[in-house]
Parts: structure tokens; sequence; C-alpha cells
């Protein structure tokens, strides 16, 4: 494998989130506003600066404060900042972080105490380009995936993006990305045809499956470790409207729900239009649980055989509705405001009802300890990942879940919201146990995408180990 230059002492802060000192700060931020422009760099007294901490998702996220924030503008702004952030001076290395969309919530994760925080907001443009059904959509990282259905549903096109429209097209992609299209198409960085990426000398070079294909490869699932990604050019699908239904049933009934979630999850027979996810929710502010159903079709069919069972549910509150892509993900944006305080914790199981059933049981225990948190929301969602997905192009991305042997697996993800601070040691060690809990009574797979990404995991050995593992099957796309 070519060796790509490595930026010194790692300055993505996934594990190290130490600051520099304060000299190198200045001098950095200062060498930074003299090549770029100063009006490109925001310091802690401009409004600039607290509008890029308010766009971060959570609160946590929000609460850093970098000593400047950089707003590149093109590709080549990206360059010349990282050569005078990679380069080691006298007083040190400045650290620096990487935002596209901001919505991962631990701290450090696309923000840094003290450091200099790279906001990629400016750098997202949506151009398509391309006829026919050889259409490519091309698009900044800044670009959130609301931005890229506005533009591509007028055309009858769609990429497989995210969920929920204010997600950032940088960080969703490069550690894996589920969209309601994985079943058809796998993991959202699968549909990626080429990477533009500042490497850590500060040069610019495509990867694709002919040019640099270890890199396109290492950065399908890589996150900010092989460098800053300036423009993702994605595969565009042909797309009208989606059918969705959403579902709401007592936790009386949570048996029933737990069996048609797994027959419609079933790797045999796997009906590749639909994209379910069953959420099991305590909200503080209604006093109990519920289990939400939010079922999606990407054909324009009401109650497609798929969901039948589900349908048949005695539900609290239930709808059902035809929209296009952009509606859908606006719609979901909508049921997740920013500025809560977050935390997202997740592990991937083999798909049974007994494991589920007993998923559901420790969330329900673990529910019961953080009743008492300030606007507490502790959500738990199981989410299909059946082999049509995952196998798909298991062997050319970095994501480690070759040889999986077609099992049904499904992802699942504690997501929850609180306003207190006072409450983040309660819930985060209640999250903790309760994943320990998960680990000690059932085989978790291990693998890495974006959702996994918790701070404690060493994620750089887990993802070396994995790689290694890479097959030898050839890229399924071309680029030229
Ligand atoms: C409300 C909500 C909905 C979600 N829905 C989905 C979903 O439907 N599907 C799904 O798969 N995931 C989903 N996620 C998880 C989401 O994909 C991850 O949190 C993702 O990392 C967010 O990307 P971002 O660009 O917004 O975040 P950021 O916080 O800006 O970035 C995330 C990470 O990627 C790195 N990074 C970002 N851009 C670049 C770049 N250009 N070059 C190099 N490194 C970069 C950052 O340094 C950071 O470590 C959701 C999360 C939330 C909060």
């Amino acid at each position: 494998m070519r060796k790509y230059p490595t930026l010194p002492n790692y300055p993505f802060p996934i594990h190290n989130s130490s600051t520099c000192n304060f000299n190198t700060e200045v001098k950095q931020c200062l060498a930074l506003a003299s090549t770029l422009g100063p009006s490109n760099l925001a310091y802690p007294s401009n409004t600039s600066y607290t509008d890029s901490l308010s766009s971060y998702y959570s609160a946590q996220q929000e609460s850093v404060h970098p000593a400047c924030i950089l707003f590149p503008r093109t590709t080549s702004d990206v360059s010349s900042a990282i050569k005078i952030l990679a380069k080691a001076t006298t007083d040190g290395i400045c650290k620096f972080a990487i935002k596209s969309g901001g919505h991962t919530s631990w701290v450090g994760s696309s923000n840094i105490d003290g450091g200099v925080t790279l906001d990629l907001q400016f750098l997202n443009s949506v151009e398509v380009s391309g006829e026919a059904d050889a259409t490519i959509v091309k698009v900044g990282p800044g670009a959130t995936w609301g931005t890229i259905y506005q533009k591509l549903d007028p055309l009858g096109l769609t990429v497989a993006g995210g969920r929920v429209a204010g997600v950032g097209v940088g960080g969703l992609t490069l550690g894996g990305g589920i969209s309601h299209l994985s079943a058809q198409h796998g993991w959202t960085c699968d549909t990626v045809l080429n990477f533009q990426v500042v490497l850590s000398d500060g040069s610019i070079v495509d990867a694709n499956a002919n040019q640099n294909p270890d890199l396109f490869f290492a950065l399908r699932g890589g996150s900010n470790n092989f460098g800053v990604v300036t423009r993702l050019d994605f595969e565009t699908f042909p797309q009208g409207d989606l059918w969705t239904a959403s579902l709401v049933c007592s936790t009386e009934v949570v048996d029933s729900n737990i069996r048609e979630f797994v027959n419609a999850s079933k790797a045999e027979g796997y009906d590749e239009n639909a994209s379910f996810i069953m959420s099991f929710a305590y909200i503080g502010s209604m006093g109990t649980s519920i289990i939400a159903n939010t079922l999606l079709y990407t054909k324009p069919i009401a109650n497609p055989p798929v969901y039948q069972g589900f349908m048949k549910l005695p539900t609290i509150q239930s709808s059902s509705s035809f929209k296009n892509m952009s509606t859908s993900a606006l719609e979901a944006d909508a049921m997740v405001p920013k500025g809560a305080r977050s935390l997202y914790r997740t592990c991937t199981v083999v798909s049974t009802e007994e494991m589920i059933k007993a998923v559901y049981r420790l969330w329900t225990e673990a529910a019961d300890k953080v009743k008492g948190a300030k606007d507490i929301s502790w959500v738990l969602s199981v989410d299909p990942l059946p082999p049509a997905f995952y196998g798909r192009e298991a062997g050319s991305n970095a994501l480690g879940l070759t040889g999986r042997e077609g099992k049904a697996l499904l992802i699942v993800l504690l997501d929850v919201r609180w306003s207190g601070e006072g409450d983040d040691d309660l819930i985060t060690k209640t999250a903790r146990k309760l994943f320990d809990d998960v680990s000690a009574l059932v085989a978790v797979v291990l693998f890495y995408h974006s959702s996994a990404r918790i701070m404690e995991t060493d994620i750089i050995t887990f993802y070396r180990s994995r790689s290694k593992q890479r097959s030898s099957k050839p890229m399924t796309h071309s680029y030229t």
C-alpha cells in the first residue's frame, strides 16, 4: 500500500483533546489569517464564531471553545491551512479539528478546546453532472443531506445519503452511512465514486477506483484519519415519492412488535425497498415509555406486504403518507432539534426475537435509573442490517463486515437527550453499564461505522486490525 503522509502527532482529536500552548495557538491563527485572509477566521468575540458553535448538534460540542475557527472557501484554502497547521513549530504543534455538519455529539469529535477548528460549512456546493443514468452529484463535505435532496428531488434522482436533513455529508459518509436505500446500494460510502482529499502535506489528490485505490478503500469508513475530504462525488439513483408510516404502540404489546420487526428483518427475502426502525422511548415530559415504529418504503406503494404485520399492531397513534426524500428528511430533522445535551452509544448484534427482548429488558431497567434527569429522552432503536446491505460491498470498504455468513444483523442505538449538565455523570455511567450488560449477555459483532464512535474505544487500533482483512474483491464502480 502506498504510504500516505500522516499528520504529525495525530492532530485529529479522537483520543487526545489536549490543547497546544497559548503561543502556538495564537501564532497559528495569525498565520492562517495572514495566508487565507482575516475574513476567513473567527475569534471568540465574532458573531461568526458563536454562529459556528451554535450549529453543532449537541450542547457538549457547542460548549467547546477553539482559539479560532477557520472557514475555508475552497480546496486550496484547506490545503494552505493544512500546510500551516501540520507544521511543527518551536512552540509545538497546534491541534485542530475538522467539522462538516457537526452532528457527532461527543466533545472533541469535530471541535477542539483551545486549538483551531476547520469549519467546512462553506464547502457546501451541490453540482449535478452527467446525463441520464450516468448522473453524478459532486458535493462539498459541508453540505447537508437536506440540501442535496432538495436539488435532486425535482430531477427524479437521489443519493444513498442520511435520513435526517441537517446531518453533514462529510462525517456521515466517511464513517459508513446508513440510508433509506442501503439495502439496495450498501453504505453511503459505498456509493462514492471519488473523494477529493487534502493530505497531511497539503497535497490535493483524488481517490477512486483508478487513482489511489488504497486511499479510496480506507476512506470508506476511515473518517478523519487520512486527510481532509473536500469533495465527494456520489452515484445517483432514480427516485420518486416514498411511502412512510409512523406507528406508536404501548409497551404492553412489545413482544408482538419485536416479532414483526424480526420477521421483516429476515435475511432471506429481505425487501430491499424497506427501511424501518423500531424505537423504545422513555420521554420524561410524558412520564411513560412507548414503542415507535418508523416505516418507509422507497416506492410509492401504500401498505406494502413487508409491513403488513406491523400494520395490524394495535396502536396508540398512527399516520401514513406519500412524500419525497426532502420532506422525509426535513420531518426527521424536526424531531431532533439541536442544542440538547446528547449521547449516542451503539453495538451490533445478530437479529433474533430473544436478543431484542433481552436488550429491551436491560433498556427498561436502565430507564428507571435516569428518569429523574431533566428533560430526559432515553431512546433505544433497533435498525436492521441485512446481508443485502452490509454484504453488498463488504470487501470494498474498511468497515470490517466481510465473512458474516449472510446473517441478519441489527444495529442497537441508544440516543439520549437531556438538558442539565449535572445529569451528565448519571447518564454516561448508566449508558455505559447498559452496553456492558448487553455485551455480557449477547455476542456483539465488532465493526466500525460512524455511530460506533465512542470516545473510550481505541478506534485506531481496531480499524487497523479490521483493514488487514481487506479482501481482494475488485471495486465494482469505475471513475473516469
Ligand atoms: C440527528 C442525527 C441523525 C443521524 N442520522 C443518521 C443516519 O440516518 N445515518 C447514519 O449513518 N448516521 C446518522 N447519524 C450519525 C451521523 O452520521 C454521524 O454523527 C456523523 O459523523 C455526522 O456527520 P457530520 O458531518 O454532521 O458531523 P461532524 O461532527 O462534523 O463530523 C463527524 C466526524 O467526521 C470528521 N469529518 C467530518 N467531515 C470531514 C471531512 N471533510 N474530512 C475528514 N474528516 C471529516 C470529523 O472530524 C468528525 O470526527 C445521525 C446523527 C444525528 C445526530
